[in-house]
């Protein structure tokens, strides 16, 4: 998961300062040197690593901090605030053109992620209710085209190709036109991408930037390679107009360098990221919310914006109306983990909230997919009857399932434990706050 190291590193240094009533120039001194031997070891640019402890010394020894009761909350508060700043301060949204269609060019090298990119920008617009057009201006990289295409038909958007005999600037105009003619008002072209940084790939992308205007430039880099993603940052933008960087493959990016050093280095804004190979692992980039993510005091407000938005809400209030009248079975139950699990891998919903990625490093405690994986194989191996009445469940019935679903009994009894203390719980809850859930019976 991105940041992991630093994110614990981080954690460490300031659990040690969260503790103290008071600080001294000493305990600031020491915190802000593990700060960036943490930031350096997580592949950030070493001179963004000098400016970022330079400004968040001066804030954390002035007297304020010194005199305040809790010293070492103001300075993590500094700590955050720097972050942010370092990856553009607040987020950074998608321009629109005043007249449509707005043009989106996605540029970049092979590899980096830029043709998923592309689909995952247009399945995001469209669930905006917008009409995006995909053209395949990708010639170079073979299959690339027919990738766009598959992408394009799993999404239902259409794709506008000209096949790879064409210049890309010709696909392009084209392209933009055809998006123009079909009422399209976003169009997003994929632009071919080269191994490395060359002054031919450089003046074929001037060639259609000065061709379709384009009011989006993103540049699709891939975070796991660190500094290099930054380096190739920082040529791509003095060579183009980069309007805005996408940092993809997040999700494998432990350290997380280059999400801290190409706003500073380069001085443009990241508007996404990406966090996975799913056509929606796309986030728009919060530098607030990335920031508290990091030093562990979690992302609601991300996490509330993906339930809103993936969350089925007649499902939910029915469930809600189960609960109470304490109707809740082992069918609901993994339905409800359905809906979990569509707010992504558990693992990076558990970053998003307070204090969970500390938990995560416990040893004893695992909340994964996999443990997923076997709570469902459980409930999977029960007959309809015991999911509709776990009462039924003896001693025969759980060897039974645990043998079915690969599992140990003492894993089926724990679960059905749990699934019990739940139900009366619910149940407790219900009756106390009486039928239509406004008395309190218990006053
Ligand atoms: P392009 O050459 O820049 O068009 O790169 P592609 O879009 O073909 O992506 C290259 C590879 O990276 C593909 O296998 C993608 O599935 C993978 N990829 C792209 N974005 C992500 C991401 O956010 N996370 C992970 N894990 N893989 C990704």
């Amino acid at each position: 998961m991105a940041f992991e190291g630093l994110s614990s590193r981080l954690q460490n240094v300031f659990s040690k300062l969260r503790g103290k009533g008071k600080v001294s120039e000493d305990d600031v001194s020491e915190a802000m040197r593990e700060v960036r031997l943490a930031l350096l070891e997580a592949d950030v640019n070493f001179k963004v690593v000098k400016d970022f402890i330079a400004k968040v010394k001066e804030k954390a020894v002035g007297k304020e901090v010194m005199d305040s009761f809790t010293p070492g909350m103001v300075i993590i508060d500094i700590v955050n605030k720097e972050l942010t700043d370092l990856m553009g301060g607040s987020q950074s949204k998608l321009a629109r053109a005043t007249k449509p269609p707005t043009v989106i060019m996605m540029v970049g090298l092979q590899g980096a992620g830029k043709t998923t990119t592309s689909g995952k920008l247009a399945k995001m617009l469209q669930k905006q209710n917008h009409r995006p057009l995909l053209v395949a201006g990708d010639i170079y990289r073979p299959a690339a085209i027919k990738q766009l295409q598959v992408l394009g038909e799993q999404i239902k958007v259409p794709v506008f190709s000209l096949g790879d005999q064409t210049s890309p600037v010709e696909i392009a105009k084209a392209g933009l036109q055809h998006g123009k003619d079909n009422g399209h008002d976003y169009v997003i072209i994929d632009t071919a991408g080269r191994l490395h940084v060359d002054e031919e790939l450089m003046e074929e992308l001037r060639q259609i930037h000065s061709h379709v205007n384009p009011d989006e430039v993103l540049l699709v880099v891939d975070s796991m390679t660190g500094q290099d993603a930054v380096n190739v940052a920082d040529h791509f933008n003095k060579q183009l107009e980069l309007t805005g960087v996408v940092l993809t493959k997040l999700d494998g990016d432990t350290r997380g360098g280059a999400a801290l050093s190409v706003k500073a280095v380069t001085g443009c804004p990241i508007k996404f990221a990406t966090l996975g190979e799913k056509l929606d692992a796309l986030e728009p980039f919060h530098p607030e919310r990335m920031a508290s993510r990091i030093l562990g005091m979690g992302d609601m407000l991300s996490l509330i914006e993906k339930a809103q938005s993936n969350i089925d809400t007649e499902k939910a209030k029915e469930m809600e109306r189960k609960m109470r009248n304490a109707e809740f079975t082992f069918d609901d139950f993994l339905e409800q983990m359905d809906q979990v699990k569509k707010l992504g891998p558990i693992d990076q919903i558990l970053d998003m909230l307070p204090g969970m990625g500390k938990m995560k490093q416990m040893k004893d405690i695992k909340v994964d997919d996999k443990q997923m994986g076997r709570i469902e194989a459980i409930v999977q191996s029960m007959t309809t009857d015991e999911k509709q009445s776990p009462e039924i469940i003896n001693h025969n019935r759980r060897k039974r399932i645990a043998l079915g679903s690969g599992t140990s009994l003492a894993e089926v009894n724990r679960l059905i434990k749990q699934f019990d203390e739940m139900r009366r719980m619910m149940k407790q809850f219900s009756d106390m706050m009486g039928p239509k859930g406004g008395k309190n019976k218990a006053m």
